[in-house]
């Protein structure tokens, strides 16, 4: 089974292209900011510790994010792989993930990670933000608070997949196809070495 990290700051394009690999490789999406926004939307008791934070640009506990991650892959039975999207966002966070896929005997085949500059990144959010409204995308001080955190605690998880050579950078610059062909020129060499 496939299991892959879409990985890169917020607004770098990871839920655009994770939209595109789903329906080419057949596998399942999971996006833990989705699923937190689901949870929101039904005022369900996760779904109101969650909005706590996200509604201040910051990360939802490891705890919440870990517990919820494990029952939707749990969740999930006849699926030929996962591409996690904005999970994991944590060192421990990727400690959970690696651990819940071990007692499956299942492993990570790659974290691919989309580069994109804080100018960029700042200017798409708020694009989208005009019509997502979602209330994170639409004042800079709380897109710069993610980004903030996305240095502070999430970049190091590039590293961890880094030191047992797993993780892979692709320029998020370009067009969604542009940027979408090497993802998947990439992808396809992983597939074909495991
Ligand atoms: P973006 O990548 O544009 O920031 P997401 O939808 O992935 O958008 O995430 C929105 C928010 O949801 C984050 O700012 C954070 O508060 C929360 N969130 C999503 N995934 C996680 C995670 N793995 N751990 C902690 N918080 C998360």
């Amino acid at each position: 089974m496939l299991h892959l990290i879409l990985f890169g700051p917020p607004g770098s394009g990871k839920g655009t292209q994770a939209a595109k690999l789903v329906e080419k490789y057949n596998l399942a999406h999971i996006s833990t900011g989705d699923l937190f926004r689901a949870e929101i939307q039904n005022k369900t008791p996760l779904g109101i510790k969650a909005m706590e934070f996200m509604s201040q640009g910051q990360l939802v506990p490891d705890q919440v994010t870990i517990e919820m991650l494990r029952n939707k892959v749990d969740s999930m039975t006849n699926v030929k792989g996962f591409i996690y999207d904005g999970f994991p966002r944590t060192t421990p966070q990727a400690q959970a993930l690696d651990q819940m896929l071990k007692e499956k005997n299942e492993s990570i085949a790659a974290l691919i990670a989309l580069h994109v500059d804080d100018d960029e990144i700042v200017r798409r959010i708020l694009n989208r933000g005009l019509s997502s409204g979602r209330q994170d995308d639409s004042d800079e001080s709380i897109i710069r608070n993610r980004m903030e955190e996305y240095r502070k605690k999430t970049s190091v998880v590039y590293d961890y997949y880094k030191a047992i050579h797993k993780s892979h950078t692709i320029d998020g610059f370009g067009s969604i196809d542009e940027i979408f062909e090497n993802v998947t020129c990439l992808l396809d060499d992983i597939i074909v070495n495991l």
